[in-house]
Order: structure tokens, then sequence, then C-alpha cells
């Protein structure tokens, strides 16, 4: 029974979700002032993270040397194991900057992601022998090389000591697997490689931010930095070798470069001094099944946006705010509520915001007042909009650190909730503004290229021609 009518709330009521919104504004609201503090703090983290080893931050050296020449080709395949979905892809790199890309998606369990690391990576190697198989039988299976290079888009920080090695530092975006953190990922596949018989060689171990930054590099040249921004989130930038002091004892020529893996959602873990977390992060964080880690990560990324959401409205239920009388068991389960009805909600063009009322009423079986509805769009932009501006400060604190502001420089971007949540490309860009001023605009993103297939391919491709030249 509602204790309300159509119109609207009570007026005593109506008053209430009004003041509850004013204090979720200043508590979601990022002035550019605070941005540029957070901004030095960050320049710092990535400063420290590339003169020693073990920090916060943990600025990882990728062993990817600089950048294709776009004259890099041959078939590659390419293993994507993402937050959300595995992905196999055939990439043909065709040597004139241009690719050719099929593929197969399988979405990944919960089990999954909790059940023993070797069954993860079997079930990697299951999925790809399958798409070997429907890919490489009749007409095509003459064309099929003995031993086909794989890269192996792995997105979980993982500390690298060559290009096709990597031991997984941490779990994060919810992930859990045991038997995984501290090994070296790259040998626990190819065990799954041999399990299976297949005929592929796993020649690089990528981060799919730094596949993002050689694919998009690849197609336009003034690329300079690569974000992901999606269920979880992380850069990659090229660095002068020279600049990281933490490798200078490994001989590597000073003057060349290479691709350093920010691995920036640890930014503010643990000690939690910069970022302006609300209550509902720290139930996020201590909630979650790493605690403390990836603080910048939960801030940001779409795998907790709409729980950070969620527990807004779950207090507000409580406090007696929201949904009067009527039964809300559906809404305090907690993950329930996707970051992507915070898309829709957002986008709703309807003056009734009927994608509201869908919503709630499909999904979680509570009807919605028109106020309510009006409260929760308001919401969804605070949270969307914070998590973009912060995005904007990780991105300036590379810049500034480079010294890319002057010149200018874009920035390949990827991600669902790059891709997908609306405004979420402005909301960043007028973040630079407001932390740069009008420089600000020199810095622009853009969509990339297919950084986990197409980036893994050409990873896989300049690999192979420096082992053919013999170096490394
Ligand atoms: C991982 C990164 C990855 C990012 C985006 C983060 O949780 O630690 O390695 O690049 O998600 O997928
Ligand atoms: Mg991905």
């Amino acid at each position: 029974t509602r204790t309300h009518d159509e119109e609207g709330l009570p007026h005593a009521t109506k008053k209430t979700m009004a003041d509850h919104l004013r204090r979720l504004e200043s508590l979601f609201t990022l002035t550019p002032q605070r941005m540029r503090m957070i901004v030095e703090a960050f320049k710092e983290a990535l400063e420290t993270g590339l003169e020693k080893n073990d920090q916060v931050v943990p600025m990882i050296p990728t062993y990817v040397f600089g950048w294709p020449t776009s004259k890099e080709q041959g078939d590659f395949l390419a293993l994507d194991l993402g937050g959300t979905n595995l992905r196999v892809c055939l990439v043909t790199v065709q040597g004139n900057g241009q690719f050719e890309l099929t593929q197969s998606k399988y979405r990944l369990t919960e089990e999954q992601k909790q059940d023993d690391g070797q069954k993860l990576f079997d079930f990697c190697a299951e999925c790809l022998k399958t798409f070997i198989e429907s890919n490489f039988s009749g007409e095509n299976e003459v064309k099929a090389p003995a031993k086909l290079p794989l890269g192996f888009t792995f997105s979980y920080p993982c500390s690298q000591a060559k290009i096709d090695h990597g031991v997984l530092i941490r779990w994060t975006k919810g992930f859990g697997a045991p038997n995984t953190e501290g090994n070296d990922v790259a040998a626990m596949f190819r065990k799954s490689l041999e399990k299976y018989q297949l005929p592929v060689t796993l020649t690089a171990l990528i981060n799919d931010t730094t596949g993002t930054l050689l694919a998009s590099h690849y197609v336009n040249p003034k690329t300079k930095i690569a974000v992901i921004f999606g269920t979880g989130c992380n850069a990659a930038y090229m660095e002068r070798v020279e600049n990281i002091p933490k490798i200078s004892k490994l001989g590597i020529d000073p003057s060349s470069e290479m691709a350093i893996n920010c691995e920036w959602g640890a930014f503010d873990s643990f000690e939690h001094e910069h970022l302006p977390r609300t209550k509902y992060d720290t139930i996020v964080d201590e909630s979650s099944n790493k605690p403390g880690e990836q603080a910048f990560e939960k801030l940001i990324s779409g795998r907790y946006l709409g729980e950070i959401l969620r527990l807004v409205i779950c207090e507000l239920i409580d406090d007696g705010v929201l949904f009067l009388g009527q039964n809300t068991y559906k809404l305090e389960v907690a993950y329930c509520f996707d970051t992507a009805f915070l898309s829709l909600m957002e986008s709703d063009p309807t003056d009734e915001l009927l994608m509201i009322i869908g919503i709630f009423s499909h999904f979680f079986a509570v009807e919605t007042t028109l106020a309510e509805r009006q409260f929760f769009r308001a919401l969804a932009k605070l949270i969307g909009k914070r998590a973009a501006r912060l995005s904007a400060c990780g991105i300036a604190a590379i810049v500034s650190k480079m010294g890319y502001l002057d010149e200018g420089c874009l920035v390949g971007a990827d991600g669902s909730l790059y891709n997908k949540y609306p405004g979420f490309p402005d909301r960043v860009h007028e973040g630079l503004v407001d932390i740069f001023g009008d420089k600000g605009r020199n810095i622009l993103t853009c969509r990339a290229e297919d950084g986990s297939g197409v980036g893994s391919a050409i990873i896989a491709a300049m690999t192979k021609v420096r082992k053919d030249a013999g170096i490394y």
C-alpha cells in the first residue's frame, strides 16, 4: 500500500528528499581545486612507482619496446580474459595500418571467477580450441601455420620480467580464483595449452591498456596514453627507459622506450589519504573480497558504480524516505543494481522518466513516484560525474608528468563506461579543463581500436620482429 499519490510525495517527505540530494551533492561533487590536489598526489605516486618496486601504484614495465611501425604483419591469435567476458580473436595484421578480425565471445560465470585458477585457464584453452577448430577446419586448414603466435591479454596486474611472462600481483574486479596470485599466469596458461594440445605459442602476455595504447597508436600516431574505463579502470603510456630507475640495472638502452602499465586503479589504496571517499564507498570497499585495495578503481569503474547507488537507496529506504510502504527486498541484494541502469536512468528522454519506472518495476518489483525517479536520475548523475572527473585526474597526472599539455595529445580510451555511459567522455574533457584551464582542451580522449584483440596481435607481431632479429 502506498502512502502517497502519483503526483509526488507529501510535502514534508519531498523536502527531505531534496535535503538528501543537497547532502549527497556536496559529498559527491569534486571542485577544480580538489581535483588539482588529487592530480599532484597522483603524479607523486606515478613517480614513486617508477623508482621502486612494490609500490601502491606499481607502474609495471611491460617489455613492449616503443611504438609499432605500422608495417607489422601476419596472422595472430589473441585471447582476452577480461572482467566480464572471455574473447578469442584471430587478427590479420596487414602491414599498412589495417587489420581484419574474427572473434568469439564467452561469458564468464561468477563461479569460474572464484574457482581454482588452473581451471580458469583450462576453460580459456577449451574456448580457444573450439575457436581454432571452427576457424581452421575445411578450406582454411591448409592456411593454418604449424604454430600460431598467441597474444594473451590478461587484464590484471602482473609484474613482468619479460614479455611472455607475468606474475599475478593480485586479482581485481571481483576475481578471486585461488592458487593464482603470486604465480606466473603465462606458465599456467601454457600448461592448459599443452593439456588441450593446441597448436599455438604464447608469445606475449599483455595488459588491456598496453594493447589499447599500441593499437590506438597504430591507427593514430598522436596517441600517447591509453585508458580503460570498464569493469575495471587503468592506464598505460610510453616511458623512456632512463626514467624508469627501478630497471636501470638491466642494461636496457636508456634512450629506448617501454610501455608502462600504470595499474592506477590502485592509487590511494590502504592509506586512503587523497581521494574523497563517502561512507558508501567505504562500505563497497569493506564488503569487497579485497578490502583496502583498488581504491581509485572502486570510485570509478563499472563494477562498482551501480553498487554505490544501491547503497544510497538502501540507506534512504531505512530512513523511511523512499518506497514508503513497499516491499523492497529485491533491492537489498549486493550488486543487484547494474551500472548499465545508471546509464539508462541518465539517458531517459521522457518527462515522466518511463525507463526508470521500467527498471524499478521490472527488476525490483517496486513502484516509483516521479519525485523518486527524478531523485534517482540526479543521484546517477552525481555518481557518474564523479567517476568521470576522477578519471580526468588520472589522465591529467600522466599528461602533466610527461609534459604533454602544451603540444597536446590523444588518449585512446576503451571500456563499457567510456563507450556506453552517456556523457562520460564529455565529462572527462570538462574535468581536464577544470584542472588545466583552457589548455586542457589540448588533451582529447577518443574511442580506441580494439586493444585486447588488435593491440595484442600488434604486440605479438612486434615481439616476433624482435625475436627474428635476435633481440631479447
Ligand atoms: C586491472 C587492470 C586492467 C583494468 C581494466 C583493473 O582492475 O587491474 O590490469 O587494465 O582493470 O580492465
Ligand atoms: Mg576488456
